[in-house]
């Protein structure tokens, strides 16, 4: 079933506000299943408007228009949906006693030109909008669908989410030709999205049903599966074959599917195994401690994470030696190892790491360049250390590059322990 979107209002047209609302739609109703059309923006002007629907409702099966709702003159998306549909715009006295009900609770002057949000093309059915007070429009256009919103995003999205969403499956489910359809997204961290679509070779043409999109939301890879089948039953299964290919493939740089971040996934491992890790960083300043107590409930396994900034408390704080300093650096394999000893030592955690390197764009040398890094993971069988040269693009990637390398490095170290290490 194909939807499109339409955004009115001069100011999303003018690019003076974003037009979130049509983002959040168009990836809320992908996931649902639904394929999305097209996408309109159109200022607040009658005819303008009312051209856009007609050519959004010949080509999709639903429209769904946010904006124009409002009780001003430049409110005309009711109008328009009733020019559209041939019918009288008509004052809905139950919406007006609403209305009226809202303002008086919520201690607001009534103005005679509110009464403008009460007006609803005829015959059309009214959508409730506990959050504000422009109600909702549905209109059916046969064959298509016209869903008026009103604009502001925290009216909008619920509505979207709620009522529209189940309206728009209840309209599909009703088609003879209707499929049911599944999507599940798998992610994974440490290799570029070209050659995860190689490793994966043509998925979608050796299982019937299936399609993949692939997405960089730096720096992980997103593997979106949708499926589609006759039945829910079907459409699982597709789904599940798919995720065991790719798996198959991929092994476990795939780190979840869902929702689970990294820092997620590496924190259930840790609860798993019944482990605690403490962290010591220098060129993350604090990005790893920040991205694992993001995680509600990180506490469970997650000690410490000391920011170690200059060489002085690298020293004092976690033990690393001047010998190390002065012939290694700060940046050295050296460096890495003994903080992440000393922070082990200091918090008695099961497994701990440590990141020092070059963020730049400053502090970079011939031996080592801007985005050199260092990590080390150690436990009670020892201490493994890692170097990485990510290159420089800005400071803000070498960090956040940096970060998750660190607690990808982690992952596998508990995936894959060395004898005793557990
Ligand atoms: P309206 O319903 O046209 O009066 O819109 C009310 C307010 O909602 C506007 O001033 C915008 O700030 C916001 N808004 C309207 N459309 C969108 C949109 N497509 N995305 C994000 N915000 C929007
Ligand atoms: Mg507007």
């Amino acid at each position: 079933m194909r939807v499109s979107l339409v955004s009115t209002g001069d100011e999303i047209l003018l690019g003076e506000v974003l037009d979130t609302n049509a983002s959040y739609a168009a990836s809320l109703l992908a996931d649902h299943g639904f394929s999305i059309g097209r996408h309109y923006t159109v200022g607040d002007n009658l005819d303008e408007l009312i051209s856009v629907f007609k050519s959004a409702l010949s080509e999709a099966d639903a429209v769904i228009c946010c904006g124009g709702l409002g009780p001003t003159r430049d409110d005309i998306t009711a109008e328009a949906a009733a020019a559209t549909s041939a019918v009288d715009l008509v004052v809905n006295q139950d919406v007006l006693e609403d209305l009226k009900n809202k303002f008086s609770m919520l201690g607001l002057k009534w103005t005679d030109n509110q009464e403008r949000q009460a007006r609803i093309p005829e015959g059309a059915q009214v959508l409730s909008n506990p959050l504000g007070t422009a109600p909702g429009i549905i209109v059916q256009m046969q064959p298509a669908w016209l869903f008026c919103l009103p604009g502001p995003p925290r009216e909008y999205k619920p509505m979207l989410a709620g009522p529209v969403l189940a309206k728009l499956i209840e309209i599909r489910n009703s088609r003879s030709d209707s499929k049911n359809t599944g999507v599940r997204m798998l992610r994974l961290f440490g290799k570029g999205e070209g050659l995860v679509e190689n490793a994966l070779g043509d998925m979608a043409a050796s299982i019937p049903g299936l399609s993949v999109g692939f997405r960089a939301a730096f720096p992980e890879i997103q593997i979106k599966l949708r499926a589609q089948g006759a039945t829910s039953q079907d459409v699982e299964t597709i789904l599940d074959q798919a995720e065991l290919a790719a798996r198959e493939k991929l092994g476990d740089l795939i780190f979840a599917s869902g929702d689970t971040s990294l820092p997620a996934a590496l924190l259930d491992l840790l609860q798993a195994k019944n482990m605690t890790l403490a962290v010591a960083e220098s060129c993350t300043g604090g990005l790893v401690g920040k991205l694992l107590t993001d995680v509600p409930g990180s506490s469970a396994t997650f000690l410490l994470s000391m920011v170690t900034y200059i060489n002085e408390m690298k020293a004092k704080l976690l033990g690393v030696t001047a010998e190390t300093l002065e012939h290694d650096g700060a940046v050295s394999a050296a460096c890495s190892k003994e903080m992440a000893e000393g922070v082990r030592r200091l918090s008695g955690a099961d497994i701990s790491l440590a990141i020092t390197g070059i963020a730049g764009p400053d502090g970079g040398t011939d031996d080592k360049p801007v985005g050199t890094v260092h990590f080390a993971i150690s436990d009670k069988t020892g201490t493994e250390t890692k170097l990485r040269s990510f290159g420089f693009r800005n400071r803000e990637y070498v960090r956040r590059l940096s970060a998750y390398t660190a607690l990808a490095l982690v992952r596998r170290r508990l995936l894959e322990p060395p004898a005793g290490a557990e």
